[in-house]
């Protein structure tokens, strides 16, 4: 595949922080209050720094380090601009990129 870059447009395109796999999860409400916090900095500077920092873009970073997903909840990826974009659907994982890693 085309290699995703991690960037702020991108993010501002991913599904993963509403999506029901990890909605109700504390570990990534955590993660996603210290994102927005930090927001207005990274808008400001237009940079993305530390990755792993955001709860999101998972077929770039890939797996979370939060547990306990919901991963009965259907993945939202099939909505994702990026997803079409980049013509993830013929990668592998194919989707739930928070648990099963990056897109190859
Ligand atoms: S990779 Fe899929 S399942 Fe995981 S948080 Fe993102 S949209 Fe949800
Ligand atoms: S394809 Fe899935 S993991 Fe990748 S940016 Fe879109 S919603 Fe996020």
């Amino acid at each position: 595949m085309s290699q995703i870059e991690f960037t702020l447009e991108n993010w501002e395109k991913c599904k993963c922080v509403t999506c029901p796999v990890q909605a109700e999860n504390q570990c990534f409400l955590e993660k996603h209050e210290k994102t927005h916090e930090i927001m207005p900095k990274i808008k400001k500077t237009d940079m993305m720094e530390s990755p792993e920092m955001f709860p999101g873009m998972y077929c770039v970073n890939g797996k979370t380090t939060c547990r306990n997903l919901d991963t009965k909840q259907i993945c939202q990826c099939h909505s994702c601009p990026l997803w079409v974009e980049y013509d993830l659907l013929h990668d592998k994982p194919m989707r739930y990129y928070c648990r099963d890693g990056a897109a190859k």
